[in-house]
């Protein structure tokens, strides 16, 4: 039974009712984001960016240079086309920008590119190793993660940010040596989702290690269909609790 293939999913269960989300604009969805990922520790204060190229569109939705990802609220999301110039906002965004727009540019699937140095997974990434996928959760990660392993120094132009898009290649999620994380998702409800698990799981792969013991293997069927319930029930519950909670003690979020 523990081997075979697992089905897993909204083909397995789907729920009748589910508990209700905030309806957001799309700045607000993006600074929900950047609030609840820093909350939940993903964030080195005011590194890294979120972009988000939605869907039929080029320009990128962004944070601007200067806020902290605590901070930012829906009127500080800036604008930018694909060769990071300032076309919306009150802001300006730094050249590390590249990074995100020539992922985009050669990755139509990862509408939204998600880019920190989380604590725990940038450990791992200091020796460059990929967290061992110990829990369930890790399941979310299965087949979805590629070390990059040399560091390059900060990424400030078109051509340093499309070398590390080739190296990153179709991998959904990144650990860039020495660095910190690439996370790609396709809404950003799923980006965030996976974001605030990856740097969880990585934490629980630094803690199995120092226990010295081998992990229990999973099996790979059963690894399958947990990934698949994850995505496909997980994502739009996680987020939808994670900005009622948000929006509840800052509503200044919106603003
Ligand atoms: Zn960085």
């Amino acid at each position: 039974m523990a081997n075979q293939e697992r089905r897993g999913g909204l083909e397995v269960w789907a729920p009748s009712i589910t508990p209700p989300g905030i309806e957001l604009t799309d700045e607000q969805a993006m600074a929900c984001a950047f609030r609840i990922l820093a909350i939940d520790g993903f964030a080195e204060n005011l590194a890294g960016h979120i972009t988000w190229q939605r869907p039929g569109q080029d320009n990128l939705l962004v944070n601007p240079w200067g806020l902290w990802w605590r901070e930012v609220a829906a009127s500080d999301v800036c604008e930018v086309d694909m060769d990071a110039k300032v076309v919306g906002g009150k802001w300006d965004v730094t050249p590390a920008i590249h990074i995100h727009t020539e992922l985009h540019r050669a990755r139509p699937d990862a509408r939204v590119v998600i880019h920190n140095h989380p604590y725990w997974a940038t450990v791992l990434a200091a020796v460059g190793i990929l967290p061992e996928l110990v829990n369930q959760t890790g399941a979310l990660f299965s087949g979805d993660l590629k070390m990059v392993e040399e560091y390059g120094g900060e990424v400030d132009s078109p051509l340093l940010g499309a070398e590390l898009a080739e190296a990153i290649g179709d991998a959904t999620v990144a650990i860039l040596a020495n660095h910190g994380v690439i996370v790609t998702g396709a809404t950003v409800a799923e980006a965030t989702y996976r974001a605030a698990s990856l740097d969880r799981v990585c934490r629980s792969a630094y803690d199995v290690m120092l226990l010295g013991k081998d992990p229990l293997v999973m099996p790979a069927g059963a690894v399958k269909g947990m990934k698949q319930s994850l995505l496909e029930r997980a994502v739009d519950v996680y987020w939808a609790g994670a900005v009622r909670q948000l929006v509840k003690a800052e509503p200044e979020v919106l603003d």
